[in-house]
């Protein structure tokens, strides 16, 4: 994976360097971390001979945008089940994934909430047949094992960061590399579900490493931005000429830089932040 250092006055005052694993360059569609969740998942439904794949989603996920371009690359049907009353025009992210080919069922926002459901997904396969079915982000554990192979194991930094929306891609991460390293998960959500999820996450696979999650840049939650994020996305692309998105790596990088400022990494560490992706046709640059 390229791997960038990024240079600023900042960050030779309090004596750290900054890296940027470059995992959006992975592929221009099925991007970013999905790209590592969906490999898995999509070997694992041809060993099961199972031709469709239906996942769930948000009308403005990159899951959804990733898992209907891997359909299409790779030669599987894809159902996509949306979250919410259809909208037309069909936004980006929808109408990409239409284009793919993705078959796009709207659901309630409270029959979304079923979507772990048992007797919901038993549903879903009687509607649809012989389906293979990717959980909402692809959160399974053969996705957090795909996840895996975003970093290598003989990283030589300090401290690896990510962007946390499941807390799939730290678990994967986590699992990976050596425990000395300190991982430390930026949660674009708020609420603080996320040790337990990604503790219970690892204990599956009997892993119990320490890992570190912030809730301090969550700007007001999931898909919400205040100007100073966006200002900052703007300024750390003009200045590095690494695309970032207001969704999960803005925050992330906006969180990154500000610990820096604060001299919350100790001195001459290095650190790594994870690139792990964002929707390009909605993002350009
Ligand atoms: C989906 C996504 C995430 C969240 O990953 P989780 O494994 O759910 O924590 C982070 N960054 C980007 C760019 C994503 O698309």
């Amino acid at each position: 994976m390229l791997i960038e250092q990024v240079f600023s006055q900042i960050f030779l005052e309090q004596n750290v360097k900054l890296y940027v694993s470059r995992n959006d360059l992975v592929h221009p569609f099925i991007q970013g971390n999905k790209w590592y969740k969906l490999m898995p998942n999509l070997a694992q439904a041809r060993l099961e001979q199972k031709n469709t794949l239906v996942t769930f989603g948000g009308a403005f996920s990159n899951h959804i945008f990733a898992t209907a371009s891997a359909g299409k690359e790779f030669g599987f049907q894809t159902i996509g089940i949306i979250r919410g009353e259809k909208t037309l025009p069909l936004n980006p992210v929808l109408a990409h994934a239409q284009n793919c080919g993705m078959k796009l069922v709207y659901i309630s926002r409270s029959e979304y909430r079923n979507k772990k459901n048992e007797d919901f997904l038993e549903k879903l396969k009687q509607n649809f047949g012989d389906i293979y079915l990717v959980p909402e982000g692809g959160a399974n554990e053969l996705g957090m094992k795909g996840c895996m192979q975003m970093v290598s194991e003989l990283a030589d930094y300090q401290y690896v960061c990510c962007a946390c929306g499941t807390g799939t891609m730290l678990a994967g991460i986590r699992a990976k590399l050596p425990e000395n390293i300190k991982i430390i998960g930026f949660s674009a959500l708020k609420g603080n579900f996320l040790e337990q999820e990604i503790t219970n996450k690892l204990a599956h696979i009997n892993q119990d490493k320490k890992f570190t999650i912030s809730y301090d840049y969550h700007f007001g939650g999931y898909a919400k931005k205040t100007i100073i994020l966006e200002h900052f996305i703007e300024q750390f692309y003009t200045a590095h000429h690494i695309p970032l998105e207001p969704i999960y790596t803005g925050k992330m990088m906006f969180g990154i830089v500000d610990l820096i400022k604060k001299g919350f990494f100790a001195a001459e560490s290095k650190i790594l932040a994870i690139h792990s992706g964002g929707i390009k046709p909605l993002y350009n640059f």
